[in-house]
């Protein structure tokens, strides 16, 4: 979005010079997080070079941590001596060292960037040294004023003494902030005749800002290494004084051999470097702060992403033939060795990330997303195939024998046209099923990529086929003759896919309607933030999305929060998808219910900003937020898909959370609070498969945070992708033959038994972060089913009861028992939509009597065959949660938070 937010900033600065002209204030431009650096230069310069401005003066900040800045200032010392020559005004630089630093690192975290300050305040040091030293002569401050803006009195003293010396004094000027230190700001003001003291000022109702400015400086002057921690300590002759000037010489000796420019190397105009079988680690997403990125981005969606080669299926005949082809192949890529798969999905990894360029212009082109929505799913996408190759290897167990299912049809949405269908594919392929993707019909180009990158990888290509069939009967039978579906798509699609065939192995990821609570202990400007981003990103159209905020107590009716909140949706850039300035564009297509929530409002409900229709456009809409939306309401239960949000009042947290948990639907659901104890409730009582606290509840990466729902969101066993249980998922565990028929009925569950323990207290009572990044906590953890129906079919041994009974005991489920001898498979159908469990264990068999009524119940039958192994059955009774939390505010911890 580089030139449309240079146009907007150039935009904004303008109206301020004009607004400054003929009074005495001077506009200095501040420098806050490194993405801003090359934008607020860029616009500094272009906006003073143009007629009405030349004449100005301005100032502009340089933080000397960032290795980039003293280029900066070379350049901009440049810049000003040609703008003063050709009759304009000068301009003043204020050097400081640079206040974002918890920021900065955070940033770089959570995007496996490198961090882009330096690494020691040794560097940041000598740099800033640098910068004083270079700067500080009579034809480099011809043009420029320079702002010393620290509280190091050692630097401060430094510069003073150089000015002088180099006779340029009144080009200096020492800056510091009113009240941090004033003993310090007063004998300076007394030296040299004159100190510059800043002090924010702000509106009364806007108090809260001054306050969160005023701590975070106090949190900065405090930290560990900070000059004004020491101040006291500067007593010459002592031995602390010693240290800190011989400290302080060391940086001065090192200033010119500090690196300089950017510290960030991923370039993606350079040809990739293939990771093979590294140790997993996540594919960092594109670095939009560099030139070269912007650029190969644009060049990548100028260039398209070559025509799709495939045409539509429109034969069973077809189908069926792709399917048999599939089948035979399957046997031989099962016969694999686990780590022969492992090589070929680690090499499809490599392809992938070396066609990231094709992938995000099918992206934006078919499916409608924005540059910065795009990039990141190509890198999920990497990840996948890493991930799930590396499960391949965890396929084998001395307790029980995997066989995978056989052919596995693939069948994804348009909203992640790549990352998704190429997940499913890589997990089938991982557990040793041949794949069949089918892709969404509005996106084949992006899953036609996926699938060449397969190819070229090595994957046999009846191993993985590429079909594109219409949704009806074409469709209908590939869905029906292979082995095991993997659906990701609405809840009414999986309902449909049920009703088909009763013994349908399905694996659905389907609808959300999730909500993001804010309680009065919330900070309300990352309320916002967050909210927005949740709620508007990919024009809504995501199912992780937020399309509900519940507001507890006075947040609710709170001017700021609705003043803030109108202000970041009407400043949303709505447009087509190939500007890269767009962060909401069209949707792709309506449905019914799309088309009501952005037009019908329902009693009690307002707008507080109104969608509209931009422009005749049929599909591009502003976002809307609409007000009273009351428990149990059509917005309440509906997913609508889209740029809408809802906002309902709550009394308290219990409510709130009551009125979060009546969805029929578990997917995400967030909660922004800085009260430690509303999140242990929270946390506690929020039935959702993906949980995040003070954060966006949206974009689930691949280890960190295993993606998938509760509830309606999930049919099947409700692994979730990218998580430690998907590839398992798709095969069948049973006993193993050898080890098993030696033993005797009570020695087999006494072994089994000792299992379940073993894996209960390894894996599954266990919190489990593998990511461990320090600002953010991404734990994945077990949740017991709040009961679960276990029936005894035909041929059903009393051992493996007592053994399937004893693991929901240890995983603290209740069960509904049922038997064959007290209950025909006919009474007992009948009987299970009134369970009240989502979830029967099924040990030994049942008519297809009992399987239709549990489809049209939407009741999963767990009915894979008894194992002694406890990683393979405890989890029939528990479910999967990830829970993200941010750990840090404005980049520094906090505990609890
Ligand atoms: P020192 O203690 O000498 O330096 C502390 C600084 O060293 C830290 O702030 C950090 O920049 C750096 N540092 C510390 N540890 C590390 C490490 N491990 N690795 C790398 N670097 C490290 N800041 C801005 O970002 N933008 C502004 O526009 C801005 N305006 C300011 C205006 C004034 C008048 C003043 C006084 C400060 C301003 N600051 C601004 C804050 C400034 O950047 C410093 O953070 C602050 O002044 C502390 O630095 P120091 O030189 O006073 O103290
Ligand atoms: P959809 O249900 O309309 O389609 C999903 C897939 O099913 C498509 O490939 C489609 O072609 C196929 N399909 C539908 N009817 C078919 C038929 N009769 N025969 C054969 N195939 C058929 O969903 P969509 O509109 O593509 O995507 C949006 C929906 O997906 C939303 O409900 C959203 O919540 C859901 N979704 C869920 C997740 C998740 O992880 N839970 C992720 C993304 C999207």
């Amino acid at each position: 979005a580089w030139d449309d937010s240079l146009d907007r900033v150039a935009d904004r600065l303008r109206r301020i010079f004009t607004a400054a002209q003929g009074t005495s204030t001077f506009v200095n431009l501040d420098m806050e997080e490194y993405h801003d650096l090359e934008l607020t230069i860029a616009a500094f310069t272009r906006v003073l070079d143009e007629q009405p401005y030349r004449a100005d003066e301005a100032g502009i900040v340089l933080q000397a941590y960032l290795p980039d800045s003293f280029p900066a200032l070379q350049r901009l010392v440049e810049w000003a001596g040609q703008r003063r020559r050709a009759g304009g005004g000068e301009i003043k630089i204020r050097l400081v060292k640079g206040a974002n630093l918890a920021m900065e690192k955070v940033d770089a975290a959570m995007h496996g960037w490198e961090q882009a300050p330096y690494p020691t305040k040794a560097d940041t040091d000598a740099n800033y040294k640098r910068c004083i030293d270079w700067v500080l002569t009579p034809e480099r401050t011809e043009a420029v004023r320079v702002g010393i803006g620290s509280h190091n009195l050692l630097d401060v003293a430094w510069a003073h003494l150089l000015a002088d010396a180099r006779g340029v004094a009144d080009r200096v000027e020492i800056e510091m902030l009113q009240g941090m230190a004033p003993s310090e700001a007063r004998t300076v003001r007394d030296e040299r005749g004159r100190v510059l003291l800043y002090t924010p000022v702000v509106a009364p109702q806007d108090f809260d800002v001054a306050i969160g400015y005023l701590f975070r400086r106090l949190e900065e002057n405090s930290a560990e290494d900070n000059f004004l921690r020491i101040l006291g300590q500067l007593q010459p002759g002592t031995a602390s004084f010693d240290v800190i000037a011989k400290d302080w010489r060391r940086s001065l000796a090192a200033r010119w051999e500090a690196e300089t420019g950017r510290r960030r190397s991923l370039d993606r105009s350079r040809p990739y470097e293939p990771v093979g079988v590294a140790p997993f680690a996540n594919e960092p997403d594109t670095d939009p702060t560099s030139a070269a990125n912007r650029q190969w981005a644009l060049d990548a969606i100028a260039a398209g992403a070559g025509s799709l080669a495939t045409p539509v299926t429109t034969e069973i005949e077809v189908v069926d033939r792709v399917v048999d082809a599939a089948r035979r192949a399957q046997r031989g890529w099962a016969a694999l060795a686990a780590s022969e798969r492992r090589r070929t999905l680690r090499a499809v990894a490599d392809e992938l990330a070396r066609r990231r360029g094709d992938l995000l212009a099918a992206m934006v082109h078919e499916a409608a997303k924005t540059i910065a929505q795009a990039d990141p799913e190509i890198s999920e996408a990497v990840d996948f195939a890493r991930y799930y190759a590396d499960r391949a290897l965890e396929l084998e167990s001395d307790a029980a024998a995997f066989d995978p299912l056989g052919v596995v049809a693939v069948v994804p949405p348009w909203n992640f046209p790549v990352a998704i269908p190429a997940g499913g594919v890589f997990a089938a392929l991982a557990a040793g099923n041949a794949a069949i993707l089918k892709p969404a019909p509005e996106t084949p180009r992006c899953a036609e990529i996926v699938a060449e990158c397969c190819r070229s990888a090595g994957v046999p290509t009846d191993v993985m086929a590429f079909v594109r069939t219409p949704d009806d009967d074409v469709g209908r039978r590939l869905v029906t003759t292979v082995d095991g579906v993997i659906l990701t798509g609405s809840l009414d699609t999986a309902d449909l896919f049920r009703s088909w065939k009763p013994d349908l192995r399905l694996f659905a990821e389907t609808s959300g309607k999730n909500a993001l609570v804010i309680t009065p202990s919330a900070d309300l400007d990352l309320a916002v933030a967050d909210l927005v981003q949740s709620a508007f990103g990919h024009a809504g159209q995501k199912c992780s999305a937020a399309s509900l905020a519940i507001c507890v107590g006075d947040v609710y009716e709170s001017p700021r929060f609705r003043r803030q909140l109108v202000d970041a949706v009407e400043s949303l850039v709505i447009g087509p998808v190939v500007d890269p300035a767009t962060v909401v564009g069209p949707t792709v297509g309506t449905n019914p219910r799309l088309e009501r929530a952005l037009t019908t409002l329902d009693p009690g409900e307002e707008w507080l900003v109104a969608p509209q229709r931009r422009d005749g456009a049929e599909h591009l809409w502003s976002p809307g937020i609409r007000t009273g939306v009351a428990p149990g309401s059509w917005f309440h239960l509906t997913e609508c898909f889209g740029p809408v949000l809802g906002l309902i009042p709550a009394r308290d947290l219990d409510e709130a959370i009551a009125i979060q948990d009546a969805s029929p639907y578990g997917l995400t659901g967030g909660i922004h609070t800085l009260d430690p104890r509303e999140v242990a409730t929270w946390l506690d009582r929020v039935e959702v498969g993906n949980a995040y606290v003070n954060r966006v509840i949206t974009g689930a990466v691949v280890q960190r945070q295993p993606f998938g729902g509760w509830k309606q969101s999930s049919v099947g066993p409700g692994a979730k992708a990218g998580g430690p249980n998907y590839v398992r998922q798709l095969g069948v565990w049973r006993p193993d033959a050898e080890g098993d028929a030696e033993r005797d009925d009570e020695r087999w569950l006494a072994a089994a038994l000792a299992s379940d323990e073993h894996w209960w207290a390894v894996e599954f009572a266990v919190d489990h972060d593998p990511t461990g990044l320090f600002c953010e906590a991404n734990v994945f953890r077990y949740r017991p089913l709040p009961r679960v129906g276990l029936r005894a079919g035909r041929d059903a041994r009393p051992v493996e009861m007592a053994r399937v009974r004893a693991a929901a005991a240890r995983c603290g489920v209740p069960v509904v028992e049922s038997t064959v001898d007290d209950e025909t498979d006919a009474d007992f159908a009948a009987r299970l939509p009134s369970l009240g469990v989502e979830r029967v264990r099924v040990v030994g068999s049942v008519d297809d009597a009992v399987r239709a009524a549990a489809m049209a119940a939407r009741v999963h039958l767990a009915d894979a065959p008894v194992t002694a192994d406890g990683r393979v059955e405890l989890l029939h009774y528990l479910r999967e949660q990830s829970v993200s939390r941010t750990l840090h505010r404005f980049g520094n911890l906090v505990s609890g938070g």
